[in-house]
């Protein structure tokens, strides 16, 4: 075989290579995360509100008899006792447990006299591209407080025999002026997305019969008024099940993976771990895609506050954080097939290199970023690395292309080290995002490592 020399290799032996997951997972470890997401995909299904996470949850995680704190049905904390005491500080992965969507508004409900239909208003929730919320198949899911203050769950869209809604578009035969010569962001108004209820008049001297019927329906159904609407928290979900992608079924299409595929990556580490040196929590958190801005977000430390003086009321709170490590759980920007130009390719993520570590956030030179120092850095390639578990680094986009950032920053406040990992995601804050299931299992093995230690 002497003319099959090998080649010489032209890369530095000290050169920088991204892995591939697919080639550093043995086949069992392969096996292992096709079989991970199987229930990942059932958690999907069930947890499509931030509500619906929290519940599931804390569902299972009584279930095993862990401890689990719930702050408001929106957002809680896992705990798993450390050797060592708390002062020493604790190990936290944070997630977020909401996803872009449309809420209704607080008088959804109006007859279109003019089209014989009726709609719900919405106001939609988190950064979303208004064209791919229209045509789709929607579900409605949340809560209504009723008059008696008797509260009300929703689901409705999800079973097969559900009737589904949906935000009616223009044909394009008629678009040119309204929509084709606008602007893509502007194609789609957000008082346009508008969802329809129902067509069916009430028979009788109503001056609004359509709207009519739906209120008598929605009263026979649910008990509930017109009124109950301004005490509700009702989400239209895109009503798609989460599925295998690709003839190889390597990556799972669903909605809401940023950030649930972090939450129920974590919710599994923290449910698998055993004995771990430090005091160990995993955070669910709400409201991240509207900035953390409210009482269950990552903004407000009170909640986190709370959990530690429940581990120990005597423990000094500054101390804990100022000693303590998190990762902040969420997801990267996968490269995209046809739009590459928008990423630095050198320090981007893309599908199937295992989970992401972000250094820094943030926008436009770093603005409010938060860029996590060298050597914790160190620390959690280190760990990565010890464990075989695959990993690459990356920025959200070309510098000044735009950017993003997650709660980090607000755990990094408090003291904390703080930095951001979790798997890259195709099409995110669609309504159908793509992941690939060695990035989920790796994310899954990563935060698990990450506690341990
Ligand atoms: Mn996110
Ligand atoms: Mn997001």
């Amino acid at each position: 075989m002497a003319e099959n020399k090998k080649k010489e290799s032209k890369e530095s032996k000290f050169a920088y290579k991204k892995k591939s997951a697919w080639e550093i997972f043995t086949k069992e470890q392969i096996k292992k995360s096709f079989d991970f997401c199987v229930d990942y995909k059932n958690f999907l299904n069930i947890a499509k509100t931030e509500r619906e996470a929290i519940k599931y949850i804390n569902e299972n995680a009584k279930k095993a008899g862990k401890n689990i704190i719930i702050n408001k049905d929106k957002s809680a904390a896992i705990i798993v006792l450390g050797k060592k005491h708390i002062s020493q500080g604790v190990r936290i992965v944070i997630s977020h447990i909401d996803s872009p969507r449309l809420d209704l508004k607080q008088i959804p409900l109006y007859e279109e006299v003019t089209c014989n239909v009726a709609l719900f208003e919405t106001h939609y929730y988190g950064g979303i591209k208004k064209f791919h919320w229209v045509v789709i198949p929607l579900a409605l899911h949340g809560v209504v407080v009723k008059k008696n203050s008797k509260k009300l769950s929703f689901s409705i869209g999800e079973k097969d025999t559900d009737p589904i809604f949906s935000v009616p578009d223009l044909l394009p035969h008629l678009s040119r002026k309204v929509q084709d010569t606008k602007k893509i962001s502007e194609a789609v108004a957000g008082e346009s997305l508008d969802i329809l209820v129902g067509s069916q008049p009430a028979k009788g001297d109503f001056s609004e019969k359509i709207k009519t019927a739906i209120l008598d329906k929605i009263n026979k159904d649910y008990g509930i008024t017109e009124e109950d609407f301004v005490s509700a928290e009702l989400e239209a979900v895109p009503a798609l099940k989460a599925r295998d992608l690709g003839f190889d079924r390597s990556l799972i299409a669903a909605y809401g993976q940023d950030d649930r595929v972090c939450a129920y990556t974590a919710y599994k580490a923290i449910m698998d771990l055993k004995n771990p040196e430090f005091t160990s929590i995993a955070l669910f958190v709400d409201k991240e895609e509207i900035g953390s801005e409210g009482n269950t977000t990552a903004q407000v430390s009170t909640f986190l506050r709370s959990v530690i003086k429940q581990i120990d009321k005597n423990v000094d709170i500054d101390g804990v954080m100022l000693k303590s490590k998190v990762v902040s759980a969420d997801v990267n920007a996968a490269v995209t097939p046809n739009y590459t130009e928008v990423f630095e390719l050198k320090n981007a993520s893309t599908l199937g290199n295992g989970v992401v570590m972000s250094k820094f956030t943030g926008h436009g030179g770093k603005y409010s970023a938060n860029d996590a120092s060298a050597e914790y850095v160190s620390e959690i390639r280190t760990i990565l690395n010890k464990e075989k578990i695959p990993w690459q680094t990356a920025e959200l986009g070309k510098v000044d292309n735009g950017g993003g950032g997650t709660v980090a920053k607000y755990f990094s406040r408090l003291g904390m080290e703080v930095i951001d990992l979790g798997p890259a995601v195709m099409s995110m804050h669609s309504p159908y995002e793509i992941t690939s299931k060695v990035d989920v299992y790796s994310s899954y093995l990563a935060y698990k490592a990450f506690l341990k230690y």
